[in-house]
């Protein structure tokens, strides 16, 4: 049977914490499947070195079947502009692997309280796909800064990249079963085409590319418009494609109708390689206390096996992540070891022991 070869960087903050009970459960449910190899990287590594993503980390991360990583960011470890360090760990990895569709379910699970009253459980089941390699975050490090007086950033969107991630999120919609509301597949583009060429493109080269797909309805929604309708009628949406920085924000907001950061997942693809880390960021504020949910990354290790299991057609794999997603539902649904940001007291450790039971 084949094995897997997984780059496995802890990073900042509470990265390790969380990425090592991902390890654990992933170990706990596959066995010797999943060969994991910690590299270096991340803020402190930075501030030691030099380096935030060392050369050798990037080659292990270029050569694995797949990334597994904690979280990145230290407060206080900043470039000369003010930008922090530690983003650049993952940034660098998106731009180089070309990573461009950055998936990220948002999903209602058993056990788990909406701050949205009515909401049961699986009613909030959609995905943002964020546009991962182009938008304003393209950018980065070349905005100019002149006199002091004014500052620019540069939106990038180009034909090659929106048709990519629209066909990504279309493709997507068609394996999901549809919007929760009525059972219709869908993908809404988020934008702001009422304001900007960039974004009226964006809209316009999604749009093409939904003539490919007449099975899946197209929807639009503005960027403002929309962080009001994901709290109002989150039934409504299937798939939701994204610019950058747009994506950012929605799914952070749409992490918070489902129980917030703790509990939100992410995959970051491209057509050759796949990293996979929580949706949140390396939390300093709760670093190194065991404070953390691991949840988030014990997730985004699912993601990875159903990522692994369709490219190399490895039921098994696909199994394991269904095992892993069930596992963290179950303990959630009962309730007895419940994370400190869904309203509990369980340590991060003792969240990775009652998921691992479970999968026994
Ligand atoms: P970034 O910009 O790098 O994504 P951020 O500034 O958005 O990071 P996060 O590090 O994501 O901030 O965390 C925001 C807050 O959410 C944290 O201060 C923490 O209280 C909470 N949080 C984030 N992740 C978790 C987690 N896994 N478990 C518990 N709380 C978390």
């Amino acid at each position: 049977m084949q094995t897997y070869d997984i780059v496995t960087i802890d990073g900042d903050g509470i990265g390790p914490e969380v990425n090592q009970s991902a390890i654990t459960v992933l170990r706990e449910a596959m066995g010797d499947r999943l060969r994991f190899t910690a590299a270096d990287g991340g803020a402190a590594h930075y501030a030691k070195t030099g380096a935030v993503l060392p050369p050798d980390t990037f080659n292990a991360c270029r050569d694995a079947h797949a990334i597994l990583h904690g979280a990145a960011g230290l407060p206080g470890v900043t470039y000369p502009d003010g930008t922090e360090v530690g983003n650049d760990l993952h940034l660098q990895l998106r731009f180089r692997l070309d990573l461009y569709a950055n998936v990220r379910p948002i999903r209602l699970y058993r056990g788990v309280t909406s701050p949205l009253a009515g909401w049961a459980a699986g009613s909030i089941d959609y995905v943002i796909v964020r546009e991962n390699t182009e938008g304003l975050y393209a950018s980065r490090g070349a905005g100019i800064v002149l006199r002091g007086e004014v500052a620019t950033d540069t939106l990038v969107v180009t034909r090659k990249g929106v048709e990519r991630v629209a066909r990504f999120s279309f493709e997507l919609a068609r394996r999901r079963s549809g919007a929760k509301r009525d059972g219709r597949r869908r993908v809404t583009v988020c934008d702001k085409a009422n304001i900007l060429r960039s974004y009226a493109f964006f809209r316009a080269v999604c749009t093409e590319v939904a003539a490919h797909y007449p099975d899946v309805e197209i929807d639009y929604a503005y960027a403002d418009a929309i962080t009001v309708h994901l709290l109002k009628k989150p039934d409504f949406y299937d798939v939701i494609v994204a610019e950058n920085m747009f994506g950012d924000i929605l799914s952070d907001l749409g992490a918070g109708t489902v129980g917030g950061l703790g509990i939100a997942a992410s995959a970051e693809l491209g057509d050759g390689h796949g990293l996979f880390q929580g949706a949140h960021g390396s939390a300093p504020d709760i670093a190194g206390q065991n404070l953390a949910s691991p949840l988030a990354t014990i997730l985004s290790g699912a993601m990875m096996l159903r990522w692994l299991a369709a490219r190399h057609a490895d039921a098994t794999l696909l199994a394991g992540a269904d095992r892993v997603e069930q596992a963290v539902e179950a303990v959630l649904a009962q309730g007895e070891q419940v994370p400190r940001d869904l309203g509990g007291s369980a340590r991060c450790t003792e969240m990775t022991d009652a998921v691992c039971r479970q999968l026994r």
